[in-house]
């Protein structure tokens, strides 16, 4: 006997490495005809190393102590970004202080006690916001490195910035092509939906080959991005790999994750997962959805 298309598209689909949880989500996958994608880990490998460590001048901590208390602080997360930092620790063999009282908020960082003292670690922007007019030198110290592609993460003890460190991470090799050919299926450009700062995301998006870029997005404000899209009678396909990603994957016409890296969130959220790791499955996946589709209607 032979499978109903619908049923061997998505073994198909499967065999190019993308998970499609049910038969309506390989119909519907084919009627996309706007595309948003997350920067971290979705256009970029999502593996970002530390690449500069900047304590203050005041209170002077050492590089060490820094990383440290960042690390420590950042260890119970699993963004990339906590992985990074606390990567970077342990290969300078740092022993990392136990920590209390995490809490993570998706698109600004992390909050946690270290030794008993307060630790932030996340968006300059964000951090920087709460407190006005004390924050100077460390916002321009995070300028400096934003300016140079790096993401920024600011390291704030008991309510004091204490230092930045800058963090980078590499464009996907497919990341180019892959939006050429989603411009080429949909007749329209992808859009960079990210939390990350609007000089980095500029830089990062222009190298894929994207203009249209919205940065320094909370998770609802993604949300806010599709809608609009939504909105003017767009389709929307979102791409995306972070906690801060559920809410725009489950408000999106079809939502992918992103799976070797992805949160358990964002595979539980969407409607289908990159098993590969290779962003280009998911222009082959739409072009199986319309090529099944059309046998089907
Ligand atoms: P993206 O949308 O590009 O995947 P996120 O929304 O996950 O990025 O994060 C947005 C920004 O929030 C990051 O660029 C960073 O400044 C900050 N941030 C979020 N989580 C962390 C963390 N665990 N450590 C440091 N910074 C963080
Ligand atoms: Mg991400």
């Amino acid at each position: 006997a032979t499978m109903p298309p619908l049923l061997s598209a998505i073994a198909n689909a499967g065999r190019h490495g993308v998970l499609i949880k049910s038969a309506v989500v390989m119909e519907r996958l084919g009627r996309i005809d706007a595309v948003a994608l997350d920067k971290t880990g979705t256009l970029t490998e999502g593996i970002p190393r530390v690449t500069d460590i900047r304590p203050l001048p005041s209170p002077g901590l050492t590089e060490d102590a820094l990383l440290t208390l960042a690390a420590a602080a950042e260890h119970p997360s699993e963004h990339p970004l906590a992985r990074a930092v606390t990567e970077a620790a342990r290969a300078r063999g740092l022993v990392l202080p136990p920590v209390a009282d995490f809490t993570s908020a998706p698109g600004t960082g992390v909050t946690a006690t270290v030794d008993g003292r307060t630790v932030a670690v996340g968006s300059p922007a964000r951090l920087l916001d709460a407190r006005p007019g004390a924050a100077e030198p460390a916002a321009e110290l995070a300028a400096r490195l934003e300016e140079a592609g790096r993401t920024a993460a600011l390291v704030v003890l008991d309510g004091t910035p204490v230092g930045v460190l800058g963090i980078a991470d590499r464009l996907r090799t497919d990341a180019r092509s892959t939006v050429a050919r989603l411009t080429e299926l949909t007749g329209r450009t992808p859009v960079l939906v990210t939390g990350d700062n609007p000089r980095a995301a500029a830089r990062l998006g222009a190298e894929a080959g994207i203009e249209d870029v919205r940065a320094g997005l909370l998770p609802q404000e993604k949300v806010h991005t599709v809608r609009g899209m939504e909105s003017v009678g767009r389709k929307v396909l979102v791409v995306g790999d972070g906690v801060n990603d559920a809410p725009a994957l489950a408000a999106a016409h079809t939502g992918i994750a992103m799976g070797r890296a992805g949160s358990d969130l964002a595979l539980e959220t969407a409607d289908a997962v990159v098993v590969r790791d290779e962003l280009a499955t998911v222009p082959t996946a739409v072009a199986l959805s319309r090529r099944c589709c059309r046998l089907v209607v």
